[in-house]
């Protein structure tokens, strides 16, 4: 192996998680005058630009990371300050013309966000990076890892994912044999469903006894209002009610700054409609008469999808074995109960890094070492609030239509339960039941595709594959429908005549075909780096 493909800590995914662990770590490094080498291989071809989230941000977490961080502001900190939340509603929405606020003491703490600060995590995502690159840490973007690299009971890095292959697997003139990266603690930070953390957990029986996870889809728009237009800036809508009161999840609009709004809305993958498309119920969604009122005359200028794991507390694995650490998303740290992930993403990063500076102190990377970023999860507020939302997702899944009225209450009591509630797994959940939905305006799947900048090289292998392609028929009895052409918010299952036409190209990389496929049958891996979403301002 080549020594320079050694590394002392390496973050897999270029997140906000991992780059606040890497600055955090290059910080505690450079304090000590010690130059081990802090590495950040990311998937996408620039920073930023897999990075979506609905984000409205509790930024006192970064006090602690960048400390002065709101004086003299510029660029991205200067526009996130110039976004503070100053006006916060929740709305009931009903039939298609209802819309009634909730008065604000019934709204819960966990769902208010004065002060708080929306933003674009691609955007943060490319702040971050560039303090990271100031205090030393190497990036290298546009290279995907593939595999976990074990040796005996430990993590010992990464394969990078090859590249130049043709359809057929085939080396083509400029292919690139995917290196190894050999490191002393690899960190997963790779987000929702990262594929090398699951195999981390799987292969280290970190997730024994705990619930499965559970997520939801977020689609999401950014929407170019006309100069003048009455929506405001600091202004933060939440929605619930519609478009369908069986389906777990609300809508959110938000302004951005720049005359700009984001609309978003999050969808419980555990729905039960086996014709349910979310990018069409984003658009009936947009089609509502209170909604459409505040983008009316808008532009949409960005669409894209993501996944949010939603099981939280009991769903947690453990986060630590031999030479590795799970952070972020990929570890489940979202708080159903405040939407909200990004702050816990990078404290974890920073937790993750003081563990790992003192286990190169010991020079000890074992699993008794870096246990102590669970220790110190567990002793700040990330475990504390994911304690006090602990069966929240279950207790409104369980809830139906009823959580609409009883959901302050039910938010509150679900804390106070003596007993964990369990939850299963959300392909479990479809039924044939049938949404009809019959509306057919906006933006369509491809127009989204082309709006999210996606591109993949269209002669690489399929990053797609089904463990059992026959099972695909059984969906045409099973249901009179193909789940998959409906719930890929990218149109890349099609079926015509009952024949399947995968359009790999499009993937937004939101992994939901992965959870929802009710055979659990389709395969995604990371396809060649490089490719993908390229996300700007999400
Ligand atoms: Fe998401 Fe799967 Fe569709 Fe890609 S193919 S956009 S991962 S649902």
């Amino acid at each position: 192996m080549d020594e320079l493909n050694k590394i002392d800590v390496l973050f897999v995914g270029a997140g906000p998680a991992s780059l606040a662990g890497a600055i955090k770590l290059k910080q505690l490094l450079n304090q000590k005058g010690r130059s081990e080498s802090v590495v950040v291989v990311e998937k996408a071809d620039k920073i930023g630009q897999h990075n979506l989230s609905g984000a409205i941000f509790e930024a006192d977490v970064l006090d602690e990371l960048i400390p002065g961080w709101r004086e003299n502001p510029d660029g991205f900190v200067s526009k996130m300050l110039d976004n503070k939340v100053i006006k916060d509603e929740l709305f009931f929405l009903g039939g298609n013309k209802a819309a009634i606020k909730f008065p604000g003491f019934i709204v819960p703490p966990a769902m208010r966000n004065q002060g708080n600060y929306t933003l674009s995590v691609s955007k943060m995502a490319n702040w971050l990076a560039g303090l990271a690159r100031g205090l030393g840490v190497e990036i290298y973007t546009g290279f995907a890892a593939s595999e976990v690299m074990v040796e005996g009971n430990k993590v010992t890095g990464v394969k990078l994912g090859d590249k130049g292959l043709d359809k057929e697997g085939k080396q083509q003139p400029n292919y690139m044999p995917g290196d190894i990266l050999e490191a002393k603690v690899t960190v997963f930070g790779e987000g929702s469903l990262g594929r090398l953390a699951e195999e981390v957990v799987n292969r280290f029986n970190l997730g024994n006894g705990r619930n499965p996870q559970v997520y939801s889809l977020g689609v999401k728009e950014i929407i170019k209002l006309p100069e003048g237009n009455a929506f405001g800036s600091g202004r933060v809508i939440h929605t619930v009610g519609f478009p369908d009161q069986d389906v777990f999840g609300g809508g959110i609009i938000y302004s951005m700054g720049d005359n700009q709004v984001a609309v978003a809305l999050a969808l419980a993958l555990d729905w039960q409609y086996c014709d349910l498309s979310p990018q069409q119920e984003l658009q009936f969604f947009k089609s509502h008469s209170f909604i459409k009122r505040l983008i009316e005359g808008g532009e949409v200028v960005s669409c894209g999808a993501k996944t949010l794991p939603e099981g939280g507390y009991y769903s947690l694995s453990k986060l630590a074995a031999n030479g590795a650490i799970i952070i972020g998303d990929a570890a489940g740290l979202v708080n159903a109960r405040k939407i909200k992930g990004l702050h816990y993403a990078i404290k974890s990063g920073m937790a993750a890094a003081e563990a790992i500076f003192g286990a190169i102190e010991k020079q000890d990377f074992s699993r008794r070492s870096l246990r102590v970023y669970e220790d110190l999860l567990d002793d700040c507020f990330v475990m504390k609030d994911l304690r006090t939302a602990r069966n929240y997702r279950q207790v409104f899944a369980r809830a139906g239509k009823a959580q609409l009225f009883l959901g302050a209450p039910l938010s509150i009591i679900q804390q106070w339960l003596p007993f964990r509630l369990g939850t299963r797994p959300d392909y479990e959940s479809l039924k044939k039941a049938r949404l009809n939905r019959l509306y057919d305006g906006g933006i369509d799947r491809l127009t989204a595709v082309s709006l999210s900048g996606t591109i993949h090289r269209e002669d690489e292998p399929s990053h797609i594959t089904f463990s059992d392609p026959g099972r695909c028929h059984r969906c045409s009895a099973d249901y009179q429908c193909h789940p998959c052409a409906f719930f890929c918010p990218a149109e890349v299952y099609k079926f015509e005549e009952d024949e399947l036409i995968l359009n790999p190209v499009n993937c937004l990389h939101c992994q939901t075909c992965r959870i929802k496929c009710p055979h659990q049958i389709i395969q995604w891996r990371v396809p060649e780096g490089g490719g993908g979403p390229r996300y700007k301002a999400m």
